[in-house]
């Protein structure tokens, strides 16, 4: 299990939409419950380090469907990681958490830059750092950034938390009623199979450089801590 793995410091992938709770904005109650999830595992003595996304905001996709221009659009959903991150960021600090925002795009005012080695000594200090604005790049996802991230700042996992799936299946389960939950599965494996829960690329950084994945759903009571302590509430993903 992912135990076997977490020595010290994960990254927690959060999806926007969660963020949202259903609708677009942010909801207090969800982001505060999920401030005291973290802050729990926090004072177990594990470091974590938050990538959030942008999807109860924007999505450069969807934005370019409805005619903006693609970058453009991929800057509007960075931007909505942001305010996910400064929501974030004030629940965690009522929990009596210290948190850092570090912004992949400058913003001085309400964040850090992205300074890999001072996130670093954030974590040594017991705080967490949440990285917004994605990578900064339009064409990226924050399932990427989540990998990128958490090899730059050497984490033991990437935790994926996912909205409406509870792992990697064998097929869509929303479309194929004969789709199986794998409890374990390889990085190449789920390549394969084209099985997208997860993007690709963010798949083949883990597998390139044995980074191990795990994927569980958002919803249910305390599934963070659940999926950081090995329960088997999700899919490991290993190389
Ligand atoms: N985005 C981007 N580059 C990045 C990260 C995010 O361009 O490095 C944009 C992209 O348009 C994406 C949006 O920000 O759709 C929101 O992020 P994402 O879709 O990953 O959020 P989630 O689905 O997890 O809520």
């Amino acid at each position: 299990t992912i135990t076997d793995h977490v020595r010290r410091r994960v990254v927690l992938k959060l999806s926007g939409e969660v963020f949202g709770g259903g609708a677009v904005g942010v909801d207090p109650n969800v982001v505060r419950s999920i401030a005291a999830q973290i802050a729990s595992v926090v004072r177990t003595g594990i470091q974590v380090a938050v990538v959030i996304g942008g999807g109860n905001f924007f999505r450069g996709a969807e934005l370019q469907r409805a005619g903006i221009d693609r970058a453009r659009g991929d800057y509007m959903g960075m931007l909505g990681t942001v305010m996910n991150c400064l929501a974030l960021q004030d629940f965690l600090e009522k929990e009596g958490i210290d948190t850092r925002v570090q912004s992949a795009i400058s913003m001085a005012q309400v964040a850090e830059p992205y300074i890999p080695r001072r996130a670093i000594r954030h974590l040594e200090k017991g705080r967490v750092v949440i990285f917004g604005a994605g990578a900064g790049m339009p064409y990226f996802s924050t399932d990427t950034v989540a990998a990128q991230r958490a090899l730059e700042i050497h984490a033991d996992a990437v935790l994926m938390s996912k909205n409406g799936v509870d792992g990697v299946y064998t097929a869509d389960p929303r479309t194929d009623p004969d789709a199986q939950k794998l409890d374990n599965v390889t990085f190449s494996e789920a390549l394969r199979q084209g099985l997208r829960v997860v993007d690709a690329a963010a798949f083949s950084l883990c597998m390139d450089n044995g980074l191990p994945m795990v994927v569980f759903a958002a919803e249910g009571t305390d599934t963070i801590m659940r999926a950081v302590s090995g329960e088997k509430i999700g899919t490991l993903i290993t190389t």
